[in-house]
């Protein structure tokens, strides 16, 4: 991901840019055949990004200083939180709007101790040690991302 990050910080986004961020995912949920399910976007500073995702009770202990956004499930909807001020806005949502479709095509799931993505499991001590971008379910997503969002600049 730190490639496109790269490309992105020198070739500003055009066509979704100019899109609101809600009609961005209706747009994804119908590429990405997910379009019954409920999605609500929380976009966020990056000032305020810490300090909002402690107060939604993510219970999150990690540092948060090179995440971009995240997703959550919560009352039967999918929660997507992130930082509204960075060029790679878009390519943020497409990616964790890849792991919606992941998670309801039954590919990832999220278990309290583990994850299993494509019927192999990876534990929690192995995904901690593990860089994140290697990661299958992380590549799966920047690489439809990237792919959804040459798609969209058509
Ligand atoms: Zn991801």
């Amino acid at each position: 991901m730190d490639g496109l990050r790269n490309f992105f910080l020198q070739n500003p986004l055009k066509v979704k840019d100019f899109l609101e961020d809600r009609q961005i995912v209706e747009w994804l949920k119908k590429e990405l055949d997910v379009e019954n399910v409920s999605v609500v976007i929380h976009p966020v500073s990056s000032h305020s990004f810490e300090e909002v995702s402690r107060s939604i009770g993510m219970g999150i202990d990690r540092d948060l200083t090179n995440v971009m956004a995240y997703t959550f499930t919560k009352a039967d909807s999918y929660h997507i939180v992130y930082r509204n001020d960075i060029s790679t806005r878009v390519l943020e949502i497409m990616h964790e709007m890849v792991h919606v479709e992941q998670i309801e095509s039954g590919r990832l799931v999220l278990h309290s101790g583990f994850i299993e993505f494509d019927g192999t499991t990876y534990t929690n001590d192995y995904i901690n040690g593990a860089n994140w971008s290697s990661l299958p379910w992380e590549r799966d997503a920047d690489r439809r991302a990237w792919d959804l969002y040459m798609k969209g600049m058509k």
